[in-house]
């Protein structure tokens, strides 16, 4: 049997960092900064409704409407719609998935086939290269560049997309685009003329665009969060992804959609229901009062769309100040919950001749759990093969996270800066009012520089 066990879908696609960081972060206990989760509750009022649901009649805990609890698909149209400035319809252009990667998987199952090329532009969500595989396709990666001219590298905005280099590899096979703004690892968000510079090649190619948009509402410092599927021409051939686990701090729950046209989401649909065919009912419905709820008070202070994004920009802030004061340069994000940061200058003698094949950030990522605690994520990762190693001196946090979890975060890079060969740079991000421990002790630990 075993001769005809692997069918071709599972080529190379066996070896998942989530699975592999989660599992060494809980093996050595570490304080985790890896996995994107809080690691606190989502609101009273999204749990209320979870546990109202949960409690309300024996309809709730039975099979609901294969493509979406009719509740839920409802909100998310209205919601919607208002945002797009088009007139979602809940039946036909909606559809609820198991969590955003089961909307991806549906997306890219459904529009690709054998030999198309899909652009997939780095740094990108992992996933998005093994599921564009698994359906016959092509990856065809272009990368963000931090921008050369002008100093140092500041912000996740610093790190740009050649628009030539964009073009070049839009070729007759090309069928779609992934993007993803805010992004996952960098924190880019997209701006307006970048995005249409992306919806021209869509148009002018005849190419779809997948838009990963888990992380839509968490921007700061005055970035705006558009929607490629709300430019001209841009809703027919868009296919707009989001989460409930990242909108309402619940990613246990997997509740995600897909929002396109009508015929597009006939596609994701045959996809869906030959493989999950309908999601829990009760999260459903939490996430559609969810929605209620927030769409009433949208754009007001009350409303957790605003109120997240301004928790997180206080730890955003503290994270970069932390984390400069120890040496490691941190690129700021404008939006998401992640922030990657240059190890370049810290010297470690990693004393792991297992992770001897491994490139760098892989390696310092394991010894940061194994030797000192703290997990985080290797940022090379979300590169193709062919541009990882450019890249691997970077990794990235997640500051998604409790006070407590951050405090402790802190306390072990404070320790690790004491012990550590580390050039330390002069500290930019200060200006939050928030000074760290890490960054209080830098003059400090510059003169007391010492190797392991
Ligand atoms: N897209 C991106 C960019 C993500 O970071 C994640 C991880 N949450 C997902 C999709 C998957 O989201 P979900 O947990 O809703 O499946
Ligand atoms: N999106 C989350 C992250 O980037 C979790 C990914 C996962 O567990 N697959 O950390």
């Amino acid at each position: 049997m075993s001769g005809r066990l692997r069918a071709r879908g599972t080529d190379a696609v066996d070896k998942n960092i989530w699975v592999e960081f989660t599992q060494l972060a809980a093996d050595y206990k570490a304080v985790n900064l890896g996995q994107g989760f809080p690691d606190f509750s989502p609101p009273k009022f999204v749990q209320e409704a979870f546990c109202n649901a949960l409690n309300g009649g024996p309809l709730m805990h039975q099979y609901t409407r294969a493509f979406g609890h009719p509740p839920l698909v409802k909100s998310l149209a209205k919601f919607f719609s208002r945002i797009v400035g088009y007139e979602i319809d809940p039946f036909e252009d909606v559809l609820v998935t198991v969590g955003a990667y089961q909307a991806l998987f549906s997306a890219f199952q459904a529009v690709v086939d054998e030999g198309d090329e899909v652009i997939i532009i780095e740094p990108f969500f992992d996933c998005y290269q093994p599921m564009v595989k698994m359906a016959g396709g092509k990856a065809v990666y272009v990368p963000l560049r931090p921008k050369a001219e002008g100093g140092a590298v500041l912000s996740s905005g610093d790190w740009v997309l050649s628009a030539e280099e964009l073009a070049s590899k839009f070729t007759p096979r090309t069928k779609a685009i992934v993007i993803n703004t805010p992004n996952n690892p960098l924190g880019k968000v997209y701006k307006r003329e970048e995005l249409q510079m992306i919806a021209d090649l869509c148009i002018k190619h005849d190419v779809l665009c997948i838009s990963d948009e888990v992380y839509e509402w968490l921007t700061y410092d005055g970035a705006e969060h558009v929607k490629i599927a709300s430019l001209p021409g841009m809703w027919e051939r868009t296919i707009t992804i989001g989460s409930a686990g990242k909108t309402f701090s619940a990613t246990g729950w997997k509740v995600g959609w897909a929002i396109s046209s009508g015929p597009i989401i006939k596609l994701l649909k045959a996809m869906h229901q030959m493989s999950v065919f309908d999601c829990a009912t009760a999260a459903q419905e939490a996430v559609a009062q969810g929605f209620e709820r927030e769409y009433e008070l949208f754009g007001t202070p009350e409303s957790y769309f605003q109120q997240l994004p301004a928790m997180l920009q206080h730890k955003r802030k503290r994270l970069a100040s932390c984390l400069e004061g120890v040496g490691l340069q941190p690129i700021m994000p404008e939006g998401g919950y992640f922030m990657i940061a240059d190890v370049s200058s810290v010297k470690v003698d990693f004393n792991d001749q297992s992770s001897e094949d491994e490139p760098h950030d892989f390696r310092f990522v394991k010894w940061l759990i194994k030797e000192k605690g703290l997990a985080t994520i290797p940022v090379s990762a979300f590169y193709s093969p062919e541009h990882s190693k450019e890249f691997d001196k970077y990794i990235r946090f997640c500051f998604v996270k409790e006070d407590s979890t951050l405090d402790a975060a802190e306390d072990i890079l404070r320790k690790f800066r004491e012990h550590t060969d580390i050039h330390v740079c002069p500290v930019r991000f200060q200006d939050a009012g928030y000074t760290s421990h890490c960054a209080s002790r830098n003059t400090q630990a510059l003169k007391k520089e010492k190797s392991l």
